[in-house]
């Protein structure tokens, strides 16, 4: 568990003991600060029929579900029918799956104690969607909870964020972070600009993995015009792509700039001139707006375009450095 987790799981487990537990949750949080893993943990220990305290590493008790009982087991499977586990299907959440998931609520819990709803990404609620659900909030039924996740709390209504008791996960920053994550976060360390917005590299080692390919696969399309279409699919494909594309291109500004303003240190991002990289960058940031901007449908050519572009500016370097 994320060490900025626990202090929510402590409040938590003194309100499931004087089960004075809020009927609707709302975590909000950056992409990485755990927003996901608390909320199951919390659906776990709903459904458990017997849950126990356990000590996290400074001492602070939490409740945590058995793992081992019957509803334990269904939750860990998927399949407890007093749980439902609402995703967004294409780009939106519909007004019919908040009806649904409102019904859901309406009956008794089958097995265990409790209805869970879990809600991830409410943001992208229809409005329609959000009024329906804004019925349930205001009549809640017994022994039933509600809970949302957003990293975007400014997307919901505002009507919505009033009725839920919103939980703010903010994940420990900079050194502090570093610190608390150990020798896992060192090698990102080293790139020299950790921040936020590289939590979920940080925290997560399958996604740091991710970043380094992305990064050898951009370098390599970038210095040696290799591999447009695998460049393209992770493009893509990957969920953090933008923003890796933005913050690996500056990482080579600063290089450059390093190695231009130290002229001991040996060049060896001299590929590319600090001109070109200027170029390359506002190609990238223009490109990433538009991208976003586009539904999945269209995500494809308006990437294949920037890719068209990005190309453009290294071609363009080649034959200034050949004519030099
Ligand atoms: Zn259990």
């Amino acid at each position: 568990m994320k060490p900025w987790l626990i202090e929510h799981q402590q409040r938590l487990s003194k309100q499931f003991e004087l089960q004075i537990l809020p009927h609707a949750i709302l975590i909000t949080g950056v992409q990485g600060a755990g927003k996901l893993q608390l909320a199951q943990w919390l659906m776990q220990l709903l459904a458990c029929q017997r849950p126990s305290k356990t000590q996290t590493q400074d001492g602070t008790e939490i409740l945590q579900a058995c793992g081992q009982c019957k509803t334990c087991l269904l939750a860990r499977s998927d399949t407890l029918p007093d749980h439902l586990n609402l995703k967004a299907e294409k780009n939106s959440i519909g007004v019919d799956e908040i009806r649904f998931a409102n019904s859901f609520l309406q009956k008794t819990a089958q097995l265990g104690h409790y209805k869970t709803v879990l809600i991830e990404h409410s943001e992208i609620m229809t409005v329609a969607a959000a009024n329906a659900l804004l019925k349930t909030l205001e009549e809640p039924t017994d022994n039933s909870i509600i809970v949302l996740l957003t990293d975007d709390i400014e997307q919901l209504l505002p009507t919505i964020v009033s009725r839920t008791r919103v939980l703010s996960v903010r994940p420990v920053v900079g050194e502090a972070l570093l610190r608390l994550l150990g020798d896992g976060a060192i090698e990102l360390s080293q790139e020299k600009f950790v921040n936020l917005t590289q939590l979920p590299e940080l925290t997560d080692k399958a996604v740091y993995e991710d970043f380094l390919l992305f990064k050898q696969i951009y370098l390599n399309f970038i210095y040696n015009q290799q591999d447009e279409s695998l460049f393209l699919q992770h493009v893509l494909n990957n969920q953090h792509s933008l923003r890796w594309l933005e913050q690996i291109t500056v990482g080579l500004q600063r290089e450059q700039l390093l190695s231009s303003t130290e002229p001991a240190r040996v060049k060896t991002q001299d590929k590319l001139t600090a001109q070109a990289l200027h170029q390359l960058y506002k190609v990238i940031i223009n490109g990433c707006k538009v991208i976003k901007s586009y539904t999945q449908a269209n995500k494809q050519f308006v990437s294949e375009q920037l890719i068209m572009k990005i190309s453009d500016v290294v071609e363009q370097t080649q034959i200034n450095k050949q004519e030099s």
